[in-house]
């Protein structure tokens, strides 16, 4: 699975927090109960040492059977009145023990070595926060992205710039559907404002709610961190190149808005021709025209795209212009 390091981290930290919350609570009403009842702590010791002193006559080996029959009848009789004790005070066995959020790994986060189920969904909880925190929007759904904005007039009998927008909608949902680690490469290109970040972060979220690794981010944002790690060692992390190369779904928005130096479109170049070589998905929004992209990158960049991307030209006027100022959507009556 294809999350960052820093995800692991968080999860890390995040079960490590629930554990010893769950200690202390307990310890803490523990500790309250015994000020109120001396007697419940001697008790309590009483137990432990029953327990030890069956230990002991095992390893003596002498009338063992006779002894522990003793012991366990001195221990069940002290846990009776330990019980008794506590529920006097008004308290009860779940108010004394740790509480773990997961019963079967104890918030340890491995059940016999391996990663519990409570770990990896929050692996993809972090993911996923992680995600919209970085994103312009709060994460985007296919439901809430209404065709009601976009124009239903035919130019020359071509298809509307709805009927255009249905058919990158359908087209996307159903990628998200079928998401998988070799679902094909989509390239978005139109202007800025019709809804090609809400797309992809629709298909994001639709991606890490199957359980994928989704790096999600601006061609920009990108750049400052490779250019920020380029001269970094390895082991003082930096993370970006690899990431970028090896999740599951990546998704790079506003393709050409980057910084332009010919490391960073070497390196775009590197990763997106990587991705097409390990048939990892990817996903590229831009604003620029075919001819500019010719222009900044290169026509083997540009051939690469046209070769291996479902190319989905977005149509229309800028909906965020008519969302802010409360217009009509085109067509409703
Ligand atoms: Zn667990």
């Amino acid at each position: 699975m294809g999350y960052s390091r820093q995800v692991y981290l968080q999860a890390e930290n995040e079960l490590n927090k629930r554990h010893s919350d769950a200690q202390r609570k307990a310890q803490r009403a523990l500790d309250a109960f015994y000020a109120v009842c001396p007697e419940a702590e001697t008790v309590r010791r009483r137990i432990a040492s029953t327990a030890s002193q069956a230990a002991k006559a095992v390893l003596r080996g002498t009338d063992v059977r006779a002894s522990l029959e003793t012991l366990k009848a001195e221990n069940l009789t002290l846990q009776r009145h330990f019980a008794e004790l506590l529920a006097a005070h008004g308290y009860t066995r779940e108010d004394i023990e740790p509480q773990y959020v997961c019963k079967k790994c104890e918030d340890t986060g491995y059940v016999d070595g391996r990663m519990c189920a409570c770990h990896r969904a929050l692996l993809r909880q972090i993911a996923y926060e992680n995600l919209n925190r970085i994103s312009p929007l709060t994460l985007s759904t296919f439901a809430d992205f209404s065709l009601d904005y976009y124009s239903d007039e035919r130019v020359n009998g071509g298809r509307s710039d709805r009927e255009q927008m249905r058919y990158i909608l359908d087209y996307c949902r159903r990628y998200a559907d079928n998401f998988s680690k070799d679902a094909g490469n989509l390239f978005f290109t139109g202007a800025t404002g019709l809804g090609k970040t809400h797309l992809s972060l629709a298909i994001a979220s639709a991606a890490i709610d199957k359980g994928y690794g989704v790096v999600y981010g601006t061609a920009q944002n990108f750049a400052i961190s490779l250019e920020r790690e380029r001269f970094t060692r390895p082991e003082e992390g930096g993370d970006t190149l690899e990431l970028l190369s090896d999740c599951d779904l990546l998704i790079i928005d506003d393709l050409g808005m980057e910084i332009s130096s010919s490391y960073i479109t070497a390196m775009i170049y590197n990763i997106i021709d990587t991705r097409i070589m390990l048939k990892k998905p990817t996903i590229i929004s831009t604003n620029l025209s075919m001819q500019e992209l010719e222009k900044r990158y290169n026509e083997r960049f540009v051939s690469r795209v046209l070769g291996f991307y479902d190319r989905m030209p977005f149509r229309g006027k800028d909906i965020r212009a008519k969302r802010k100022f409360g217009s009509r959507p085109d067509g409703v009556r």
